[in-house]
């Protein structure tokens, strides 16, 4: 495999991008090689400059649950496109994809677009500050909800795999404001809700995605939800990963809890950049028009963008079995890798929430952030470039879970399972 192109084009992105990158885990820097740059991607396939073929488990990281370049998606945009791309005005379509979403999950009885996940957790927790008129906020070590100060405490995904959990230039008076508590370890919560009465909310991924996949006990969960309520706090669900991934009505359906806010990206976008934030109306409807929380956005509910979510959600919506043949395909994905962990005895625990799943080089079981820390990412590192040499294209980075899509065949499973049993034997040897 020749990656020639590729190595060119990073050299020359260098000189005017940061990094050569827009987004850092796409520099591969945790992997210890150049990145690939892409031409094109179709279905479960991604193409590189150089022209090599890839089945896809990055998916954009998340948005394409329907594989690259969905016909129905695509052949659809292009009139939409000619029609106009953005307007400053509303569209019907916008009221379409809240209906949608508002439909699909029980807690939410109205939704706000915004253009990425960082913007709709951001502005959901300036809403639950005003709501309860509190000040602080709990969030949990290992988990990502995007880039904003407040947030950017103990976090998860690129800032784990670059070692920057907590950002320069986020100021200690913004840090002061936020608690971090232990992912599943729900005495962390109780004890912070004891020592301050200032808690506006806790923001939580019902199912981490962010340090590779750890699932949250259900119970864990449960009492969140009674230990928001009990101290007049609110619970923030940042389902923006695991948001129509997990089921229809996402990681609350499952876990049948329900969140005072809601946050979505990623899937209810199709591809294109989108956020929302939803949950009760009375919350709601403090968000300036109607209330004094201000929020807004020059791109907001993109009709383009809206074109793409709302149809991806219509497709989910009508073929349920969508998810049942997702989780199948992580089932069996999970159950190659793990024949091979076992034959070759070595030190590696496949973590696997429905169709969400994630190789940790280290042994399990893996269910908090400080086992999460344990894994071993040279190795990681190692198994990536054996897998990517065999034309499987994982995350480069061990704290990201991989992503399945519809396109992806069972026949891409069977490959990708017996390329890691190469790519094993290698980062093991
Ligand atoms: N929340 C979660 C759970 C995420 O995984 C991410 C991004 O990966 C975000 C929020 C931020 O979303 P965005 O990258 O669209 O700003």
């Amino acid at each position: 495999m020749e990656f020639e192109k590729s190595k060119k084009a990073f050299d020359e992105a260098k000189k005017y991008i940061p990094g050569g990158v827009n987004s850092p885990v796409r520099a591969f820097g945790s992997v210890d090689i150049a990145p690939i740059f892409i031409e094109k991607a179709k279905g479960s396939k991604i193409y590189d400059i150089d022209g090599n073929e890839y089945i896809d488990y990055i998916c954009s990281w998340g948005p394409l649950i329907l594989g690259h370049s969905n016909e129905k998606l695509v052949n659809g945009i292009e009139d939409e496109f000619k029609k106009g791309t953005s307007y400053g005005l509303p569209t019907q379509i916008e009221t379409k994809m809240a209906k949608k979403i508002v439909d699909a999950y029980p807690s939410v009885e109205k939704v706000r677009m915004v253009n990425s996940g960082t913007e709709a957790t951001m502005s959901a927790l300036r809403l639950a500050r005003a709501y309860t008129k509190k000040k602080k906020i709990i969030k949990f070590e290992g988990c990502y909800h995007g880039h904003s100060d407040g947030l950017l405490v103990k976090s998860g995904s690129g800032t784990l795999t670059y070692g920057i959990p907590t950002s320069p230039g986020v100021n200690s008076t913004v840090i002061e404001d936020t608690i971090v508590c232990e992912y599943n370890n729900i005495d962390s919560v109780k004890k912070a809700f004891q020592d301050s009465d200032d808690i506006a909310a806790v923001i939580v991924e019902p199912v981490a995605g962010n340090m590779g996949v750890v699932e949250a006990k259900k119970e864990f969960l449960e009492e969140l939800r009674k230990v928001t309520k009990e101290y007049n706090s609110l619970l923030i669900f940042d389902e923006v990963i695991t948001g129509f991934r997990l089921s229809y009505s996402g990681a609350q359906g499952i876990y049948d809890i329900n969140p005072d806010l809601t946050c979505f990206g990623k899937i209810i976008g199709g591809g294109l950049p989108v956020g929302a934030y939803g949950g009760k109306a009375e919350i709601m409807d403090m968000i300036a028009p109607l209330g004094g929380v201000y929020q807004a956005g020059t791109l907001s509910g993109n009709p383009l963008a809206m074109y793409m979510g709302y149809n991806t959600l219509e497709i989910l919506e009508n073929n349920k079995d969508i998810y049942d043949d997702l989780q199948e395909k992580a089932k069996k994905l999970e159950k190659g890798l793990n024949e091979h962990i076992e034959k070759l005895n070595i030190d590696v625990t496949i973590n696997r929430v429905k169709a969400m799943i994630c190789i940790f080089m280290s042994q399990g079981p893996v269910d908090s952030y400080s086992q999460v820390m344990k894994s071993d990412t040279d190795k990681y590192a190692i198994f990536f470039k054996e897998m990517l040499k065999q034309g499987i294209l994982l995350p480069p980075a061990q704290f990201e879970g991989l992503f399945l899509s519809t396109a992806h065949t069972d026949c891409d499973i069977e490959k990708t399972i017996d390329a890691a049993g190469e790519a094993f034997k290698v980062a093991f040897r």
